[in-house]
């Protein structure tokens, strides 16, 4: 996979692609990347790539000239059909669905905004995918671009070094992940559950599937309702559920 970041502020991503995981990733080739600051493309003689809201109103926004000449240029260079992701908080939210679905292109294009935003034409003629990463505002599109790289990244083949870590993780099968224990086993008193300790495989699986379902019940229900669930998924959501209303019957 190749990544084109297009961003006033290089600088923000060294810390996050040159660490860990995603510098290893970069190493064994699975991604390579470059920064594009599109004031190298602006035509502007001040070098300007924004510019006052046509009607009136606060701040300044993005130009299309630099931005669509520079999209158009790294097209080229790669000849490629990239998917051309916007970050915008007006966007529809990045989920780890979106995440697998970018992890098959081969050319992603992420354009981090600035000040108020975007010339409107951005929006509808350049790019493929308008994405937030959350119902907040921030000042631009770079930490959102590194959110979106590193959620990416992780699940290209190889990069976490075994293929089945990131399958079991919450949200890739629909569900939370279930909880986890490590030394000691007794740690102040709190101990780790027998059955984690008791070598059968088959019940230890069967206790991270309901606690995983367990957590999601009370966490994140919304989740369950995309979901097909199992016989055995049912009848355990069935008793959460009446567990519940006995406690809220008091
Ligand atoms: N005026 C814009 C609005 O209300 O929709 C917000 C502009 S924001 C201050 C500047 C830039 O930060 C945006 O163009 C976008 O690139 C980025 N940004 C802000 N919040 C974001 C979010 N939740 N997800 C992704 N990018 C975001």
């Amino acid at each position: 996979m190749h990544i084109d970041v297009l961003t006033l502020f290089p600088e923000m991503f060294e810390g996050v692609l040159q660490s860990s995981i995603l510098k290893r990733a970069q190493e064994q080739s699975a991604f390579s990347y470059q920064y594009v600051n599109f004031r190298d493309y602006t035509e502007n003689k001040h070098n300007k790539v924004d510019d006052y809201p046509y009607g009136g109103g606060a701040g300044l926004v993005l130009t299309p000239q630099p931005i669509f000449d520079a999209v158009e240029h790294v097209q080229q260079q790669r000849a490629s059909k990239p998917r051309v992701i916007l970050l915008s908080p007006q966007g529809s939210t990045f989920t780890q669905q979106k995440a697998e679905e970018l992890a098959e292109e081969d050319h992603l294009i992420f354009i981090c905004g600035h000040y108020e935003g975007y010339d409107e034409r951005i929006r509808q003629h350049l790019v493929t995918d308008e994405l937030s990463i959350g119902d907040y505002v921030l000042t631009g599109g770079e930490l959102g671009a590194m959110v979106m790289m590193d959620a990416v990244i992780r699940l290209l083949p190889g990069v976490l070094g075994n293929d089945q870590s990131a399958s079991l993780d919450s949200f890739s099968n629909g569900l939370l992940e279930h909880p986890h224990y490590t030394r000691p086993a007794d740690f102040r008193g709190w101990t780790v559950p027998d059955v984690l300790r008791s070598g059968n495989h088959a019940k230890i699986d069967e206790w991270r599937h309901y606690q995983s379902v367990k957590r999601t019940f009370e966490r994140r229900s919304d989740l369950l309702l995309n979901r097909s669930l199992t016989e055995q998924e049912n009848e355990w959501l069935q008793k959460l559920e009446n567990h519940k209303h006995d406690l809220d019957d008091g």
